[in-house]
């Protein structure tokens, strides 16, 4: 018992979680299922992790950092406010990087005793996906938060970017130098990594407008396929099928992000600025103000009545409140369905969340593509809490920072109602000429409170 090899037993655990991380991921694809699938793959991850801890000469410290990681993840997922959660992923892609680019790097010096050409090109690849996630996660946090603005012309900002630049050489140029000058490779090591870290800032640093979804995607993507080069990197099984997992499911997700707002990945990663700050100039003429009555008095008499939600809804929660005002609008007659845009909110599959957390169908959700076309038959468009993905600016102003994203043409419907607070603008930044349409009228304040203010009107009937 004493020699026994538990790798045997290690690797048939590994193969389970493969499993249950597959199986949960298939789930995922289905809002009856996801629920049980996000449980199967967590339960996948703790098999996985106890496994690896066997490994670990004192099990003491694999037992509390297994504890420690549960708890802080459980009181975060516990605190964060919905609207919170883009930010979060982003946090959480950003510690993946960081995790396998210290894992690269603590395996640097095995290596520099014992050299294996493969060793040092994985080490090398890994800390520039880790190093480059983790600090563009950390700007797509602040971003993503508000608390990172960066303007066409930033003299910081640009060199950032020139960073980054230097960085997709570094790879290639650092490999090289090492193999020369290996007994002192520390001057050349550091210096590496300090430009992965700073050019990961420059890599997300000048990417705005509607863009951070994409960037989000392929940030989450970057922290899979980081971790798969770790797992090569260790010989750890779970660790290169998981990595590969998030790492293709990123990829494919960001690809169908890049196709809905109509830009390629390239197009979007190397074509320069599109300044998150910049709005039109432009006198766009008056906004014409209605409120909840008369709001009411024009819903009562449609017979058909799109409900295009954003990010807004989010910030109210309003989503109970619009399944409501859904439900008295088809009892009074109306054909109603939602319009949803893929980059609607602060995450893919934002609205999708909240409307299915509200028991919204989902027959009724259309996608641009399906509503377009027959745009012109609904009475009202109801917008709530949305901005840029309904501005007609992305299919009508060439120099808009949004040209060319699809949107949802809800001022082609007969009558738009925009719910928001004020005027201000999106995450784009940019104004919305949508509000001072002929057929728009802004029914101002908090989105939970306008349409609240629509049910009871309905009620009172
Ligand atoms: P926007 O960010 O364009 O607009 C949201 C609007 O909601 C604001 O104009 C705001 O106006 C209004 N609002 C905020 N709080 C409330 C409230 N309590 N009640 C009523 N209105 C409110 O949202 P969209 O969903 O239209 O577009 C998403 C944007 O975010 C796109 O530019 C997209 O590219 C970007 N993005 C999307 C990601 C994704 O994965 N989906 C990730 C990162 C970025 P006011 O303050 O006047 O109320």
């Amino acid at each position: 018992m004493e020699n026994f090899d538990f790798t045997n037993i290690q690797n048939i655990i590994y193969m389970l979680s493969a499993m249950l991380f597959i199986t949960g991921i298939k789930m995922l694809g289905k809002e009856s299922t996801a629920q049980k699938g996000n449980f199967i793959s967590a339960t996948g991850m703790l098999l996985a992790v106890s496994a690896t801890a066997i490994n670990i000469v004192n099990p003491l410290i694999a037992i509390v950092a297994i504890l420690l990681g549960g708890i802080i993840g459980a009181v975060i997922s516990v605190k964060v406010k919905m609207t919170s959660i883009p930010e979060m992923v982003a946090l959480f892609n950003g510690f993946g990087g960081l995790a396998t680019f210290l894992i690269a790097w603590s395996q640097m010096n095995n290596l520099v005793n014992d050299i294996a050409i493969l060793q040092f090109v994985l080490v090398v690849i890994t800390i520039y996906i880790g190093g480059v996630t983790f600090s563009g996660s950390l700007v797509a946090f602040g971003k993503l938060s508000g608390r990172i603005n960066v303007n066409k012309g930033d003299v910081l900002a640009n060199i950032f970017v020139s960073l980054f630049y230097l960085s997709l050489i570094a790879v290639p140029v650092t490999l090289i130098a090492l193999s020369i000058y290996i007994e002192t490779y520390q001057l050349i090591f550091y210096t590496f990594l300090a430009i992965v870290i700073l050019g990961g800032i420059g890599f997300v640093l000048p990417i705005g407008g509607g863009d951070m979804p994409v960037v989000i995607s392929l940030l989450n993507s970057f922290s899979g396929i980081a971790a798969a080069f770790a797992g090569l990197l260790l010989v750890n099984n779970v660790l290169i099928v998981a990595g590969s997992l998030v790492g293709a499911s990123g990829l494919i997700l960001t690809i169908i992000m890049a196709k809905a707002m109509n830009r390629t990945v390239g197009n979007i990663l190397f074509v320069g600025y599109a300044s998150s700050n910049s709005s039109s100039s432009k006198d766009e003429g008056e906004v014409k103000p209605i409120n909840a009555e008369d709001a009411y008095l024009i819903l009562e008499n449609s017979s058909s009545v799109l409900i295009v939600p954003g990010y807004g809804m989010a910030v109210a929660q309003a989503q109970h409140v619009v399944r409501e005002l859904g439900e008295l609008l088809e009892e009074n007659g109306a054909e109603v369905k939602y319009g949803i845009h893929p980059v609607a909110g602060r995450m893919p599959g934002h609205m999708n969340v909240l409307l299915a957390e509200a028991n919204v169908s989902y027959d009724l959700l259309v996608e641009p593509d399906d509503v377009n076309p027959t745009m012109e038959v609904f009475d009202v468009a109801i917008v709530i809490g949305a901005n840029d993905v309904v501005n007609p600016s992305a299919t009508e102003e060439p120099g808009s920072p949004i040209y060319g994203m699809p949107i949802i043409e809800v001022h082609k419907a007969k009558t738009v109602f925009v719910l928001k607070r004020s005027m201000s603008s999106g995450f784009a930044g940019v104004q919305n000429p949508l509000f001072f349409k002929e057929n728009t009228r802004m029914l101002f304040g908090d989105a939970k409170d306008s349409i609240s203010n629509l049910v009871s009107e309905f009620k009172e009937l």
